[in-house]
């Protein structure tokens, strides 16, 4: 018999040799029937791998990242068995599971790959699925291996398994397909049962643009039609609420080649936002204790050497700036936190007078390819919200509950509701990997924990993913989408005191060196707005929205009325427009919309009349005709149901 530890802390005895399947059987019939994957002691196993040691075995589902990997990994070789099929000759290389499905790297020779050929390859790779061909692992040697793969000129498996050992070469065979593969599959194909091609895309064999170019043909696949359906409406979705297209159409920000790739422009009503979106911050920050401090974006290279910053970016990223004095070197700014660490050094400090919590809305530089930039959330230059905590050990724990509250109230009051957060802790079984006594690590991490605990967040422990100089916590938000987007960070530091020689005088009169925490609620003001532009599919928040109303008169014969109200309006503090155009209502009232204003404000004869507005919420509710001081505290009202005070 051996033992089978499981998740759920339970041990179970089977009799040696029985599959993650019988385990699964001998929990319920339903797990049984959905488990499509495993893991046994840290290796990733088939459901028919028989278990011959004790040891611990967690079970997959498609409902896992784990078990959808192993249905996308498999699919791709039902992808590769059809495209084999269907284009005699071509060669293939790898195909992984990613993020969303699954692609396959092929040279076709001669033959071009285009949507047109789609439809036949999901039809012959259905097919395929349902003949429920088990995945069989095999091993062979390596002379077998390349054996086979030279008989079929496949130059690419062959450099692939030359880097291999002998004795380390697995092949999965399915119905008539042998591929070349490391395992983690699917019971059998059968469970495949919707098989989308997404596109086909260039790829470099190895990533190497000096080596051949393949095509990548990108897949998806489900064990449902309807979750077939689902993801691609929510791709519709996704695409309509691109921030970069929604950030033209709101004219938010621009790019110019003439200024650089990857270098944001704010037009004013994107720059007016994120005014809006940063006062809201230092009013909440003010609130908490921090001072506002301000660094140039530059400093010399030498600061830089110190943070260690140079270390890390410099080679790959900007290059040092030159001055006609020879050996006078500057760097654009990588990070804000050298700067504060000086301004902290400015004046020496008692522990009474902690803790000193500097701010700044600081920009930084950092060089990305060109082909990994992306609209707003991958550039050269950004501003971080960013804010460097200098404390005692033992104030940690309350700083910690403190910048989660704040962070809580950021992402409450701008509508993220869904979050998780995570904690990075060391690897304790690798102490030697961190900077920092032993005794600051134990304090920083329980000081984490507790406070985690403490604000009630649902938070997952990661052990080893803690940075050489402290621990720290992410907040995941999940958009209206469903997506996963990592946000604001709390980082515990006890490097960059140590390279600056940060002290203060505690109450035994000795020096002792401060901790740092680096903290950023929104993460990058640049990153932030493009997740909020679609997370809300361009609807801000009405007290974020760049124009909160906008009002249409009937006719002309209106203005004068129509800019009475839009005085009244300006003195409320209501950001409203006024559209004068000679168009019908109905034209303007449909801009209006596109243009995701929230108050469509109509006034005509009656309106004047009984000094009144009409009233049409964007989507189409109407409120009827109301007065503007009514008006005035419907917006007061919206808004402060929203921005919660902190
Ligand atoms: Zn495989
Ligand atoms: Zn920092």
């Amino acid at each position: 018999m051996i033992k089978i530890s499981l998740p759920d802390g339970s041990i179970k005895e089977f009799p040696k040799g029985s599959t993650p399947l019988d385990v699964a059987r001998s929990i319920s019939e339903g797990l049984a029937r959905n488990v499509i994957s495993a893991k046994f002691n840290k290796g990733v196993v088939e459901v028919f791998t028989p278990l011959n040691e004790d040891g611990s075995l967690i079970l997959y589902t498609w409902n896992s990242p784990e078990g959808k990997k192993a249905f996308w990994h498999s699919s791709s070789h039902i992808l590769a068995q059809a495209l084999e099929e269907m284009y005699p000759g071509i060669k293939l290389t790898i195909g992984p599971a990613i993020e969303n499905g699954f692609y396959y790297d092929v040279d076709f020779g001669k033959h071009v790959l285009s949507d047109k050929d789609f439809p036949a390859i999901e039809k012959k790779a259905i097919e395929i699925a349902r003949g429920k061909h088990p995945f069989n692992m095999r091993p062979v040697s390596k002379k077998e291996a390349l054996d086979f793969y030279q008989s079929q000129d496949n130059e690419y498996k062959v450099e692939l398994i030359e880097n291999l050992e002998d004795g380390e070469i697995t092949f999965c065979d399915h119905d008539s397909f042998t591929d070349l593969c490391r395992g983690g599959h699917i019971p059998n194909t059968g469970f495949v049962k919707a098989f989308k091609i997404m596109n086909v895309a260039g790829a470099y064999w190895r990533g190497d643009e000096n080596n051949k170019q393949l095509t990548r043909v990108y897949g998806i696949s489900f064990p449902k039609q309807k979750e077939l359906t689902e993801y691609l409406e929510l791709l519709e979705e996704a695409k309509k609420r691109d921030h970069r297209k929604l950030g033209k159409e709101l004219e938010l920000f621009t790019f110019s080649k003439k200024v650089g790739q990857g270098l944001p422009l704010w037009l004013p009503k994107g720059a007016a936002l994120r005014e809006r979106l940063e006062n809201f911050l230092k009013k909440a920050q003010k609130k908490a204790g921090y001072e506002m401090v301000i660094s140039p974006h530059i400093g010399q290279k030498e600061l830089y050497v110190t943070s260690g910053h140079y270390a890390k970016y410099g080679e790959d990223s900007f290059q040092p700036i030159h001055t006609p004095k020879a050996d006078e070197e500057f760097l654009l700014k990588p990070m804000n936190c050298p700067h504060h660490c000086e301004i902290y050094n400015a004046k020496p400090f008692s522990y009474r007078e902690l803790p000193k919590r500097y701010a700044e809305f600081g920009t930084v530089y950092r060089y990305e390819q060109s082909g990994e930039l992306h609209g707003l959330t991958r550039v050269r230059g950004f501003t971080q919200d960013d804010a460097h905590i200098f404390c005692t050990p033992e104030q940690l724990h309350q700083e910690f509950l403190d910048v989660i509250d704040l962070s809580l109230y950021v992402l409450g009051s701008l509508g993220f509701d869904d979050f998780t957060a995570q904690v990075s802790l060391r690897d304790p079984e690798k102490p030697e990997k961190y900077i920092g006594s032993l005794e600051n690590w134990e304090k920083a991490e329980s000081a984490i924990l507790n406070a985690a605990k403490e604000k009630n967040l649902n938070y997952v422990v990661e052990e080893g993913e803690a940075a050489f100089y402290g621990p720290k916590l992410d907040f995941m938000v999940k958009d209206a989408l469903g997506r996963n987007w990592q946000l604001g960070t709390i980082q515990v530091d006890y490097n960059l005191p140590e390279r600056f020689e940060l002290s203060y005088k505690g109450s035994d009169n000795e020096s002792h060196r401060p901790v740092m925490i680096h903290r950023a609620p929104f993460g990058s003001m640049e990153r932030f707005i493009a997740l909020l532009l679609e997370h809300t599919g361009g609807n801000f928040p009405l007290w974020l929205i760049p124009d909160q109303a906008i009002i249409l008169p009937v006719s002309e014969k209106h203005e004068k009325y129509a800019e009475k109200v839009l005085n009244s309006l300006e003195n409320a503090e209501i950001r409203a427009l006024l559209d004068m155009r000679n168009e019908t209502v109905g034209k303007k009232i449909r801009e209006a919309e596109m243009n995701k204003i929230p108050f469509m404000l109509i006034v005509g004869e009656k309106e004047e009349e009984e000094n009144t507005i009409s009233v049409r919420k964007h989507g189409g509710e109407d409120l009827g005709a109301i007065s503007l001081k009514d008006f005035v505290n419907l917006v007061e009202k919206e808004i402060n149901s929203t921005l919660k005070s902190f």
